[in-house]
């Protein structure tokens, strides 16, 4: 797969969130083509048969998502475009937002066909300054030209974009944190059942989707669903987008095919590791998922690949570490960001966080014990599974595979080993 789709801006000289050179490039034509000459649910079992999976962190089967909206309801149906990015390690949405935006508008018209929506909202990440810039512009030009709003295209079709941007808290990517937060409410995630496919947005019926989701709709359409399927492993096919940072030489953005090596990925797209420098560990997909040690690094990211390797895909963002990293101290800054973001709603997210960042900045100060590493992995393990939403679970994990995979470092830090705790790091504590 040499051709790039997701991240056709870079193969091209002009502009793609200039609209006329987006048209002049053939942009729109598939959204125009798929309203004409085809019914909702043809495209529904497209993008079902295609194998498109969610590519926020979930994974879950896109169509099958969408045939979970109850029919003949009288309410109208939503779909929101979760374009919050926020996991620490993760900004491949970032990408098509600022430099693609078009793409995404196109993939949202077949997407709101589709499922009957009129009004959707593209719900965007309240730092992506520019981002936002570029999508309203983009959303206003997509309006001039009649390809939003009442009767798109010369057809009888209505689709409607509203921009909705955050105010810049984590916990507006998770689905019904974002919808309580578009209906103007603090972004307290909701027990599930229901779901929202089912009670959504203003109790109707939504469907919510990531960037990168959605723009893989219009190549579906365009190319089939045959062509989506030939790209990677059967259980989660198509192109995908992985961002690599950390300790690399080239770290970027990369439109591979799904299932391609994380070594590959590493030593060959992102340039290999800096130079006389040893790799030490990866975090596959965002900061939340389980760590693997540099002899774990042969798999490939895909879904169920890395699922076996007893990581997760989650949103690809791959954070790689050389052999001057400090775990401890990646941790405990881990621990921070999951502390500040837990919304407070769950006694085991609220106080568990907070307990776990206490006892790593112990730690990392010189001034742990043998029994605060239990205490991590008790409270660690209490707070899994007991809560409204997985933010508690993403915080947990980080530790709990930390020190399963690092022990030796944790161990040298309790013990004084390895020099923590002189007279700076007892000021600050
Ligand atoms: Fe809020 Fe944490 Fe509970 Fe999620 S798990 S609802 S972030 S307190």
């Amino acid at each position: 797969m040499s051709e790039k789709l997701l991240l056709r801006f870079e193969d091209v000289s002009t502009d793609l969130s200039d609209i006329d050179n987006y048209v002049s490039d053939g942009g729109y034509e598939t959204a125009r083509a798929a309203l004409r000459d085809r019914s909702p649910g043809e495209i529904v079992e497209a993008v079902k048969d295609s194998g498109l999976r969610g590519r926020g962190g979930a994974g879950f089967p896109t169509g099958l998502k969408w045939t979970f909206v109850p029919k003949g309801t009288g309410k109208p149906v939503y779909l929101l475009c979760n374009a919050d990015e926020s996991e620490p390690g993760t900004f491949k949405d970032r990408q098509i937002l600022e430099h693609d935006p078009h793409q995404l508008i196109e993939s949202m018209i077949i997407s709101a066909y589709a499922i009957g929506c009129i009004d959707a909202y593209i719900y965007i990440r309240g730092e992506f300054s520019t981002g936002y810039e570029t999508l309203c512009r983009a959303v206003a030009d997509a309006y001039a030209k009649g390809f939003l709003g009442k009767g798109i295209f010369g057809g009888d079709t209505e689709v409607n974009i509203h921009v909705h941007r955050g105010a810049g808290a984590y916990i507006c990517g998770e689905e019904t944190g974002l919808i309580e937060s578009i209906e103007g409410k603090r972004a307290h995630p909701r027990n599930k059942p229901p779901f929202p496919a089912v009670y959504g947005v203003f109790g109707c019926p939504t469907i919510v989707n990531n960037v990168e989701t959605l723009s893989c709709v219009k190549h579906i359409i365009e190319r089939g669903a045959d062509w989506f399927k030939s790209i990677g492993p059967e259980s989660g096919p198509g192109p995908k987008l992985y961002g690599v940072s950390g300790h690399v030489k080239k770290p970027g953005v990369f439109e591979l095919p799904m299932g391609t090596s994380l070594r590959e990925l590493i030593e060959v797209h992102a340039g290999g590791l800096r130079d006389g420098r040893k790799l030490k560990a990866v975090i596959p997909g965002g900061s939340s998922v389980p760590v693997l040690r540099a002899d774990e690094i042969d798999i490939n990211m895909d879904f169920d690949s890395v699922a076996k390797a007893g990581s997760m895909l989650g949103s690809a963002g791959v954070i790689v570490m050389d052999d001057s990293t400090d775990m401890v101290a990646v941790l405990r800054r881990i621990s921070h960001f999951y502390h500040h973001e837990s919304c407070g709603q769950c006694t085991p997210c609220r106080e568990g966080t907070g307990w776990l960042e206490k006892i790593l900045a112990r730690i990392e100060e010189g001034h742990g014990t043998p029994a605060d590493l239990e205490k991590l992995d008790s409270v660690a393990k209490s707070m899994m599974g007991t809560t409204v939403c997985v933010l508690s679970d993403a915080a947990a994990m980080p530790v709990r595979s930390f020190l399963d995979k690092f022990r030796d470092e944790f161990t040298a830090a309790v013990s004084g080993a390895s020099g923590r705790g002189g007279e700076s790091a007892r000021a600050v504590a």
